[in-house]
């Protein structure tokens, strides 16, 4: 079957590319189809922590969060051993917390209701390009498009396929439901990363946010490491006996709950996003290195592939050439470069009094590079492209 655009994975990186294309190219979007091998409401391992730059691009398509359940988090504690910088917004929440089951359900039924094709169950098993198009292996069908989008996540098949051999750096990520006990250590509505790790060779920090499964409280746990290639080598601590160590100080036994893990791919500026025909969003192309943080990204993504997209049938030139200068150049790109850059000061300098220092004394300074380089990016992502004449 052919098909102009196949996104292939209907996270919210494809669901975005999906929904951008779809609002500044109806008329492409129409030969679109997006390929997601589970069915929705699909189990995704996530913490579901939203940014406010996530709202303000879901808020650019005219979709409302609030619509699906969520826990308001009234402020973030970035600590160092329990001590630290507490972040508040004023008026309003600091962060939202979903399920990812129930907001990848949402999205995808919000694709649906503005005509756009999902096809759950399908699974893509091999892509190939070809000067005149690509071909698209699924377990059911063979396809031919004139681009894919890569929207399958960090473990995608698409990027490997297609850039064989290329460095991957992905961050180790352990994660945890519990429901909440009555230590009063941690507030019921706060958000909290702790960094203690960092000194121990851990290239990132444990977290304890708010979250509910069926409008029940519920508390998420887990531990994220960058896993930085630097620090590969050196002596670290191992992950789960460390979160262990963090719940149990909190009344939590872990050794009692089910622990999952999953990667995540971080950006590094030299990521190869694309090739002829065939580019990457997501996970798939890289997100943040700091906190694993990759909703909004996938949602950044989604809107600057829609715009790569629409010139490349514009112009009928489809090398994709300039979509990695279009991502680097844009705010996305370059929180994804300051975050990048961050990551390695602030993981590679483990001393334990440096950690100090910073999470507990350099409250002013983090503030300001949080609001200027890694946050409020979105409002300055620019618009997306206006339909091609016919
Ligand atoms: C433990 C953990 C906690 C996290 N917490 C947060 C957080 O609090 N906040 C935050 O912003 N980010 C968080 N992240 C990161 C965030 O989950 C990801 O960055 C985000 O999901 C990326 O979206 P995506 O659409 O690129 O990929 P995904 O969400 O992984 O979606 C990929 C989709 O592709 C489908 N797929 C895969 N292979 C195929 C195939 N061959 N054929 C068809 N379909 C396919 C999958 O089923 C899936 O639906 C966390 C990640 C982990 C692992």
């Amino acid at each position: 079957m052919e098909k102009d655009i196949i996104i292939i994975g209907g996270g919210p990186s494809g669901l975005s590319t999906a929904l951008h294309l779809q609002r500044s190219a109806p008329e492409l979007s129409e030969r679109m189809v997006v390929f997601e091998k589970a069915r929705y409401p699909r189990p995704k391992l996530c913490a579901g922590g939203l940014v406010a730059d996530a709202e303000v691009l879901l808020e650019g398509l005219g979709l409302d969060v609030s619509e699906i359940p969520h826990v308001d988090g009234t402020g973030a504690h970035f600590d160092f051993a329990g001590t630290g910088i507490t972040i508040r917004v004023p008026g309003t929440h600091t962060l939202r917390i979903i399920r990812r089951d129930e907001f990848d359900a949402w999205l995808a039924g919000k694709a649906r209701e503005r005509g756009i094709e999902i096809r759950e169950g399908v699974t893509v098993k091999k892509v190939q390009t070809d000067a005149l198009g690509v071909t698209v292996e699924t377990n059911s069908e063979v396809f031919r498009a004139q681009i894919v989008i890569g929207a399958d996540g960090s473990n995608g098949i698409v990027r490997r396929c297609i850039l064989p051999g290329e460095p991957v750096y992905t961050a180790r990520v352990l994660e945890v439901l519990v429901t909440p006990n009555d230590s009063k250590k941690h507030a019921e509505k706060e958000a909290y990363f702790d960094f203690f790790p960092v000194p121990d060779g851990i290239a990132g920090y444990t977290w304890d946010f708010p979250t509910q499964l069926k409008g029940l409280p519920v508390r998420c746990w887990g531990i994220y490491d960058a896993n930085l290639p630097d620090l590969a080598g050196g002596k670290r601590a191992a992950l789960k006996e460390t979160l262990a160590v963090e719940m149990a100080r909190h009344g939590y036994r872990l050794h009692d709950l089910e622990l999952k893990g999953h990667p995540i791919r971080w950006f590094d500026p030299l990521n190869k996003l694309s090739v002829s025909r065939v580019l990457l969003v997501g996970d798939a192309a890289g997100v943040d290195s700091i906190f694993g943080e990759g909703i909004s990204m996938a949602l950044g993504y989604g809107k600057v592939a829609a715009n790569e997209i629409v010139q490349a049938f514009r112009k009928n030139d489809f090398n994709l050439k300039s979509y990695r200068r279009r991502i680097l150049l844009s705010p996305l790109g370059q929180t994804l470069i300051h975050r990048w850059f961050i990551t390695y000061i602030i993981y590679t300098l483990r001393w334990k009094w440096f950690q100090i220092l910073l999470w507990r004394f350099m409250k002013p300074i983090v503030i300001l590079v949080a609001w200027f380089l890694v946050l409020n990016w979105a409002k300055r992502m620019p618009a997306t492209v206006s339909r091609p004449a016919s």
